[in-house]
């Protein structure tokens, strides 16, 4: 696909979200946008986007972000799973929600081998469990995002490592008296599952939040003191952030460093640092920005891949975009595609990010920006002792 189409394509959607969407279109008047200019590469940052927190539940916007007619035909909400308590909410109909399956396809391919595995240990809940975890907003249930796009990993066979725990559940409510579902890591499970892995040699990849691979690998080598060979088969996917030890409804007490996550996963799996992909995506928008290890940046590269966006980084005090490489700012992302059914055309999100080169990767070569991310402009507050998920030490 050539630039000019792509702009040709984001100047329509902008055009098309103005005409039926009225906060974008408060946004356009708000800043003075003509709707008719032409978009390059050079105006990208004039147009109109809208502020991350507009999605936030606190908000009650998300409703009207929905574009033309879509509330009518929304299945259901997809809901961020939140570091603060107070979620992101967006409507996706079809067309849309492949779009952003197909994004995430793309980074688990390009930056991992996920079509060329088939064996998954998934660090996250059975779909049954899944869809227990649900709000009800305007007469229509919110999902967590994951269960929009868990198809992605149909025909593998996958360990699903996060299961409800009847026990703790029915102590707490007998102790409480408050109905509150426990979920946690089946550490019978993940032992067998590993132990069958090395022992036959079975290529697979390990996926989901970085929180929870860390903190339960650690306990379960502190118990088993016990490292495995896989040095060709184990490859590793996270993704959704978690870095500060916070993801969702599950709080640590701790930072995780991401050298230090590395680290523990290369010695506890005798693997290289090559085999890990981080996954930078927000609920907000449909874009996947993959990222592999750098030795020289000690951190996560994150790619943009031209045919699904482009993204700003703006000044942190005057919204301003930042032109120049090493300088910090606020991420924007943009894309005409995945948008149909709400404004998500120009998001600007809460992570501060610093583009390392506009054009390609300095290491793998891939084209388009690639960064890294630095911190959050929100500070994270998890949801501590009310936590859902149980982080308890893994028992075998
Ligand atoms: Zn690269």
């Amino acid at each position: 696909m050539t630039s000019n189409l792509f702009y040709k394509d984001l100047h329509n959607t902008v055009k098309e979200t103005v005409s039926d969407c009225v906060i974008y279109k408060n946004q356009c008047d708000k800043f003075e946008y003509n709707v008719d200019s032409t978009i390059n590469e050079s105006t990208l940052g004039e147009i109109p986007y809208i502020p991350w927190e507009f999605f936030k539940l606190s908000n009650n916007r998300f409703k009207q972000l929905l574009r033309g007619n879509a509330f009518h035909e929304l299945e259901y909400w997809m809901e961020s799973s939140s570091t603060t308590g107070d979620p992101s909410i967006i409507g996706r109909l079809t067309n849309d929600i492949e779009v952003l399956k197909s994004n995430y396809n793309d980074v688990f391919n390009s930056f991992s081998v996920k079509d060329q595995v088939h064996n998954l240990i998934l660090f996250a809940p059975k779909m049954n469990v899944i869809n227990k975890i649900r709000h009800n907003f305007y007469e229509k249930n919110a999902y967590l995002l994951y269960k929009s796009i868990v198809d992605i990993w149909e025909d593998k066979h996958i360990s699903y490592l996060l299961q409800f725990f009847f026990g703790k559940t029915i102590r707490n409510i007998l102790t409480t008296f408050k109905l509150r579902a426990f979920i946690g890591i089946n550490g019978k499970k993940l032992k067998s599952e590993l132990i069958r892995v090395e022992k036959n040699n079975i290529p697979t990849i390990m996926a989901n939040s970085s929180i929870w691979m860390h903190k339960i690998l650690k306990d379960y080598y502190k118990k088993e003191k016990k490292t495995f060979d896989m040095s060709d088969n184990l490859h590793i996917i996270t993704g959704g952030g978690g870095w500060d030890g916070i993801k969702g409804r599950v709080k640590l007490d701790y930072e995780i460093e991401k050298p230090e996550f590395i680290e523990q996963m290369c010695s506890m799996f005798n693997i290289t640092n090559d085999k890990f992909c981080d996954n930078f995506a927000a609920t907000e928008s449909p874009m996947a920005c993959g990222g592999h290890w750098s030795d020289k940046y000690n951190d996560f590269l994150h790619h943009v891949n031209n045919i699904q966006g482009r993204i700003i980084v703006r000044d942190v005090d005057t919204l301003e975009p930042i032109k120049n490489v090493g300088e910090s700012g606020i991420l924007e992302l943009i894309t005409p595609y995945g948008v149909e059914s709400y404004a998500g055309v120009a998001v600007l999100l809460d992570d501060i990010v610093q583009v390392e080169n506009w054009k390609r990767c300095p290491e793998c070569n891939r084209e388009g920006a690639v960064f890294r991310v630095i911190d959050r402009l929100t500070p994270s507050i998890g949801k501590g002792c009310s936590s859902l998920f149980t982080t308890d030490p893994v028992k075998l």
